[in-house]
């Protein structure tokens, strides 16, 4: 493992036990990180051109994200790829539009239409895991849970990035709820595939980060 992919690991597995220990607890406005969160929003200064690019990329990454879902789910009408995409995706990419919004971007969102990008790689990489989410039940769930090792991977880079720039703690805390949904999601695709006595060969991050977070329990993620 290179030095890289070792803090890359050491960071997840942090993540991991924070949001862990704080998941649960009785809420209200002086502990409820999201009463926090749309009071900060309003305050949020200008992004770098890099936090900016990353912003806009993921807004788009959490819609094709929710898009494929909607689409497998429509063909092989497996609940699991429904529950995600309008519980949890949808909401990913509401919090992100928040963030959009209250910055005065402009969102890269022009239509909500499944399947409409108007990044070209994101287009592009839609249509290829649709292609393969196709072919088999097997493969929509390998698609499943490529989408949420590529996700965990972008995020960790995303907020890698926002500390390193103008380390706005609402885009932090957004950025480390969408990973922790990704979790659940990559939890929630292997323990399908692995169900029918498969085991599950990570495709984007290492396998023993794959393994770690496969093998413990669901999270409690803030919205
Ligand atoms: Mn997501
Ligand atoms: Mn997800």
């Amino acid at each position: 493992m290179k030095p890289f992919e070792e803090l890359r690991s050491l960071l997840l597995v942090g993540s991991i036990i924070l949001l862990t220990g704080c998941g649960g607890g009785a809420s209200n406005a002086a502990t409820n990180p999201t009463s926090t969160l749309t009071a900060s929003l309003a305050t949020l200064a200008a992004l770098t051109p890099a936090e900016t690019g990353t912003l806009l990329f993921v807004r788009e990454e959490e819609k094709m994200a929710r898009d494929v879902y909607l689409t497998l789910y429509d063909r092989w009408g497996l609940q699991v790829f429904q529950n995600i995409a309008l519980r949890s995706e949808q909401q990913h990419m509401d919090s992100i539009k928040l963030l959009i919004d209250n910055l005065g971007l402009a969102d890269p969102v022009v239509s909500d239409a499944v399947g409409s990008f108007t990044n070209p790689d994101i287009a592009a990489l839609y249509a290829q895991l649709v292609n393969r989410g196709l072919v088999s039940l097997d493969e929509a769930l390998a698609v499943g849970s490529f989408i949420e090792e590529f996700d965990i991977n972008d995020l960790q880079e995303a907020i890698d990035e926002a500390m390193d720039g103008t380390n706005q703690l609402p885009v932090i805390q957004i950025y480390t709820n969408l990973m922790c949904g990704s979790r659940n999601h990559l939890r929630a695709f292997v323990g399908q595939i692995e169900s029918t006595g498969d085991n599950y060969v990570a495709q984007v991050i290492d396998q023993q980060t794959v393994d770690l977070i496969a093998d413990s329990s669901p999270e409690q993620c803030a919205q």
